[in-house]
């Protein structure tokens, strides 16, 4: 600010669209210009518009500032915006400035703009932004719904947390940059651009220096490509680019919809840009080039694809088709969040096949001899073991009859009959719960997967497997039958395959 400003009129008012908003727009406004005014040490006095009407003759207060203004009383007015002072009607501005102007007193905002109407080329401009100012205005009330898109059409910003490195500015509601995380942003780009590293390997090295996304967490491969790939950092904002409602609290959301790119909104942002349209084009194009996949890598199903695991991290294994028709378990490269790759070494898929076989062979005459009769047992066992409690029950339950009849015939006392008829109904009822427990086993045994089921399970996989021209992901269907899971650990020419059927 090169103009001394010392004492402040600070002017409020709510705009027409402003007064049947549910929060005071106008206390808002009036803390918002305080912060400023104690900030910069000024003196003030408060002109407080309680209509809203546009033009000044119909604006009290506003007469009222006027008046002081002509009379030199201030060095500025202090409001919010340009457009609270006026809009739009030329008499109205002509007026307006030729007071200011002959006052020699500035109009400022909290965004320390200064418009002074007695530097010609400026006046041209506050002119012409007041017109512009109007005119905007009426065609965002036209084409626009409030709120939200008409901040966005003049460049501010709606759309919550904003991207990396930019951080949200609550006073002019627009968007700064955090210059430590510029630094970081400025590395991100010339790592994709330039070094040509792929977006998770930048996410590693970032992580590795304890560098936080804006929401303090890891950088994963996505975050670095959706700051990478945003719009925001070349100056503009976007609105409007999804429809719908993404919070899982809320019933009857129907999810988030990304809306045509020619009904977005993109005005140009009053932030900073922080990447040519040329390096964004240069962004998208190596995205693009890197999105193709290899050749048939999508469709590569294997016989064990999705059951052989990692027993070093636990993540699903991948496989290789080498020229020569060989089929290979990759070299297991997942990594953790720095970047370490897990390097648990692969082999020969037919080294694994014929582990499998062996182990299937003995895990098959496992059932055939002694798991399958002796479930079979079990399950006829606890049925004869049910019928013996059933009839235990009902001779306990005439047992009572008993008793009465042993009272009637003098057998014993009334305080004796009350000590055994006692102890026989407890009796009944320990009977009960036993009946109910074995009642339970049987329903669990006849709910389980039976040996006889594994049993046919396995005999179908082997057929297949000697099947000429089986189709891979046949037999892939088939083994998901009877293996729940294979991990396999290879250090050097040691290998630990750990099979486990169902
Ligand atoms: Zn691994």
């Amino acid at each position: 600010m090169d103009i001394n400003i010392k004492e402040v009129a600070v002017y409020l008012r709510k705009s027409r669209d402003e007064t049947d908003g549910k929060e005071d727009v106008l206390a808002k406004h009036e803390s918002l210009l305080l912060e400023y005014i104690s900030k910069n040490n000024l003196k003030y006095k408060i002109y407080k518009e309680i209509g809203s009407s546009e033009h000044i003759d119909s604006r009290p207060e506003m007469l009222r500032l006027l008046k002081d203004v002509e009379q030199d009383l201030y060095d500025a007015v202090l409001v919010v915006d340009l457009d609270r002072l006026i809009r739009g009607d030329l008499e109205d501005m002509g007026r307006l400035s030729r007071i200011f102007r002959d006052s020699n007193t500035v109009v400022i905002t909290p965004t320390d703009k200064v418009y002074n109407f007695n530097d010609d080329d400026q006046s041209l401009i506050n002119n012409f932004e007041m017109v512009f100012a109007n005119h905007e205005y009426k065609m965002i009330k036209k084409r626009m719904l409030r709120g939200k898109k008409q901040g966005a059409k003049a460049g501010k910003w709606t759309n919550g947390t904003p991207p990396y490195p930019y951080v949200y500015n609550r006073i002019t509601r627009e968007l700064d940059i955090d210059s430590n995380k510029e630094k970081v942003y400025n590395l991100m780009k010339k790592m994709f651009i330039e070094d040509m590293k792929p977006a998770h390997e930048i996410a590693w090295e970032l992580n590795k220096l304890g560098i936080k996304t804006s929401k303090n967490a890891d950088w994963h491969e996505n975050s670095i490509r959706r700051v990478l790939t945003s719009e925001v950092h070349l100056g503009v904002i976007v609105y409007g680019k999804t429809t719908g409602n993404s919070r899982k609290n809320k019933p009857n959301a129907r999810g988030v919809q990304v809306k045509e790119r020619t009904e977005w909104i993109v005005a140009n942002g009053t932030h900073q840009p922080l990447k040519t349209e040329e390096e964004h084009q240069r962004i998208l194009t190596i995205i693009e080039s890197r999105r193709i996949l290899p050749k048939g890598s999508r469709t590569n199903i294997q016989v064990l694809s999705k059951l052989l695991y990692c027993g070093k991290c636990k993540r699903a294994r991948s496989f290789i088709s080498k020229p020569n028709g060989k089929v290979y378990v990759q070299t297991c490269l997942m990594a953790d969040r720095v970047g370490n790759r897990c390097k648990n070494r692969g082999m020969r898929v037919e080294i694994i096949y014929a582990q499998l076989m062996f182990d299937l062979e003995e895990y098959e005459q496992q059932l055939l001899n002694s798991e399958f009769q002796s479930k079979q047992d079990d399950n006829s066992t606890f049925q004869l073991v049910l019928k013996n409690k059933q009839e235990e029950l009902n001779q306990l339950a005439t047992g009572m009859d008993r008793l009465m009849d042993l009272y009637i015939e003098g057998s014993f006392d009334k305080d004796q009959l009350k000590a055994r008829m006692d102890k026989l109904q407890s009796q009944i009822q320990d009977k009960k719960c036993e009946i109910r427990s074995i009642e339970r086993s049987i329903a669990l045994a006849d709910n389980e997967r039976t040996d006889e089921d594994r049993l046919q399970a396995i005999k179908k996989f082997k057929e297949a497997w000697n099947t000429e021209d089986i189709s891979r992901k046949e037999l892939n269907t088939l083994a998901k039958e009877i293996i729940d899971r294979i991990e396999l650990i290879r250090e050097g020419n040691n290998v630990d395959l750990n099979i486990q059927f169902f």
